[in-house]
């Protein structure tokens, strides 16, 4: 990967800029709020527009480093490249030598895109349906080589098998609550409510090493070992909180995996798993 100093009047910056004019007016303006609350800076320093021109620059360096383009549809995309380049080599030095302002520009824009998205790829609604189909089953089959799940659902009222596809993690999800015993993975005292798909406590499940860092991995991780029970109340935290909080729930979290972890052919240690969680 070459870091390097991009301009401001580069064909490609100024293309993206084009493109992503509504995006990055709104992300300015989120930047802006952020920066006056913390105290950091005062609305119409020019933070905040540096943070925007700095989101061009990044992109501009991750096409060259992928060869493929930006998709314009996909707000995560941007997020992820931005998150991937941070783990290059280079990137330290290169972030020092442009006054730290790649990361903080990644930071900020990972959480404002959490705001838009917030807990993406952990569709609750369908890990809801999931956890009833799963109480009423009685077998589910993997068929691990495309990560695909088919549970058969005996419904006694229509003498018949009906066969589900579902998506791996799914299923690994509703794992992960059932090993937990439907508590949560913070403190088994917190209590919620009897679900009704299931009449089980209603939990939810957490990939702790996120989704979207996959692509650093080579073998899936999307199991049971990597995802975690946890309350509505301890999710949002996960997501949301401030670091300091957040810190204190990935730290007992961690502490629970980290056998899991060491087990990684490259294993993860506490400030990687932060790292994905933009905690630096
Ligand atoms: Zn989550
Ligand atoms: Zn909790």
């Amino acid at each position: 990967m070459i870091f390097r100093k991009v301009a401001a009047n580069e064909k490609r910056t100024k293309e993206l800029k084009n493109m992503f004019m509504e995006l990055l007016e709104e992300f300015e303006k989120y930047a802006e709020d952020l920066t006056a609350k913390a105290g950091k800076s005062v609305i119409g320093s020019g933070k905040a527009s540096s943070y925007r021109r700095y989101v061009l620059k990044l992109l501009v360096l991750s096409e060259e480093y992928h060869t493929n383009q930006v998709n314009s549809e996909d707000l995560l995309d941007i997020n992820n490249r931005l998150l991937e380049i941070r783990q290059l080599e280079g990137y330290k030095q290169y972030n020092i030598s442009e006054d730290r302002f790649p990361n903080a520009t990644i930071n900020c824009y990972n959480q404002f895109v959490e705001t838009k998205v917030p807990i993406n790829q952990e569709d609750l609604i369908k890990q809801n349906e999931i956890d009833y189909v799963l109480s009423k089953s009685n077998s589910i089959i993997k068929d691990s080589s495309i990560g695909i799940y088919e549970t058969q659902l005996d419904l006694p009222e229509q003498k018949e098998y009906i066969t589900q596809k579902y998506e791996r993690s799914i299923i690994e999800a509703t794992k992960a609550k059932e090993l937990a015993n439907w508590c949560c993975e913070i403190d088994n005292t917190h209590s919620t409510f009897l679900a009704k798909s299931n009449n089980k406590q209603y939990m939810e499940a957490h990939h702790l090493i996120p989704v979207s860092a996959q692509k650093y991995f080579n073998y899936s991780i999307d199991c049971s070992s990597n995802i975690v029970s946890l309350c509505p109340n301890c999710h949002r935290l996960i997501h949301f909180a401030n670091d300091a909080e957040k810190i204190e729930l990935l730290q007992k979290l961690y502490k629970k995996r980290e056998s899991f972890f060491s087990d990684f052919e490259v294993p993860i240690d506490q400030d990687r798993l932060f790292s994905y969680y933009s905690i630096l």
